[in-house]
């Protein structure tokens, strides 16, 4: 029966593995397939990649730290995951070849739910999600990109070659995107979070809408700062479902029932 799962490290906290199964639950014909929980560390992740194929996995999608490496890893890619410059979606070939692509970009604007077109726009990070969000924002037209980072040397070399501004702090803006860990794991308390991000409590409000890549149960500190200040809010969970939905597709040729993976990703109503 096919294999699908996610490789990361940490993975332990990724809800696509319930997402998934609740997928293949809602899709006729699809007893016996199966989504798991992959935690390789980067040492062992180019190896661990290469033998999936022969263990009967179809595909993998791949996350944090691996976006890069998972691209690099890969025989072919679509051109936007190498106008990016990271991968969270591979393919597997029966002959072995390994294909590349970016469902974190149109996943992300999916979520979002609303023209990005003409607004200006803070990244927060700069691995691997930080990398498609500000390729699909500056893509789908946003008038201005600007990307932090806590290390700003990887801030600079991103927007350099995205075509993005780095900036030594967070700028206002229409949009906020958090595409750091800050908040997964270990909670900072609210103050810690936003400090660890550079951002104060009046800053977040000035934000017509954040996102947060991080989900956890309940909120995140930056989302439950955003929303107290009446900042529309786009949680984590919303993009994993959009970006899984597309991977879905991709891997099985059969639309994605979203409902399910909605309601088996942990979001209520
Ligand atoms: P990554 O490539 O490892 O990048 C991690 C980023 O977080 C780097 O910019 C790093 O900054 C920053 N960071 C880590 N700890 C920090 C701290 N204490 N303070 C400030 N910045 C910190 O990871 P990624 O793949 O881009 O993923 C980032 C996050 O997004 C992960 O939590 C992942 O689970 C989440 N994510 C969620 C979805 C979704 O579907 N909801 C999709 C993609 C990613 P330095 O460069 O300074 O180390």
């Amino acid at each position: 029966m096919p294999r699908l799962g996610v490789i990361g490290w940490p993975v332990e906290h990724s809800r696509s593995p319930a997402m998934f199964a609740a997928a293949f639950a809602a899709s006729p014909g699809m007893e016996g397939w199966t989504y798991q929980r992959l935690p390789i560390a980067p040492d062992l992740f180019e190896q661990t990649a290469r033998a999936l194929p022969a263990s009967g996995f179809l595909g993998a999608n791949v996350t944090i730290p691996h976006k890069q490496v998972a691209l690099a890893l890969a025989d072919s890619a679509s051109t936007a995951a190498q106008a990016i410059g990271a991968a969270n979606t591979l393919s597997f070939h029966p002959a072995g070849a390994i294909a590349a692509e970016n469902t974190d970009a149109p996943g992300l604007l999916k979520a979002i739910g609303a023209p990005v077109a003409g607004r200006r726009a803070v990244v927060l990070g700069a691995g691997g999600s930080a990398r498609a969000a500000v390729w699909s924002l500056l893509n789908a037209g946003a008038a201005d990109v600007a990307v932090w980072n806590r290390t700003p040397d990887r801030a600079e070399a991103l927007a350099r070659a995205l075509g993005a501004r780095a900036v030594a702090a967070p700028l206002p803006a229409d949009l906020l995107v958090n595409c750091t860990s800050v908040g997964l794991g270990h909670v900072p308390n609210g103050d810690e979070a936003l400090n660890q991000l550079s951002l104060s409590a009046d800053q977040v409000g000035s934000y017509a809408c954040v996102v947060d890549l991080v989900y956890r149960e309940g909120s995140t500190p930056l989302l439950a700062a955003a929303g107290a200040a009446g900042a529309r809010i786009v949680d984590g969970l919303e993009v994993l479902v959009a970006q899984g939905a597309l991977s879905f597709e991709l891997w099985t040729g059969r639309p994605a029932p979203i409902e399910a993976m909605r309601t088996g990703a942990g979001i209520a109503g």
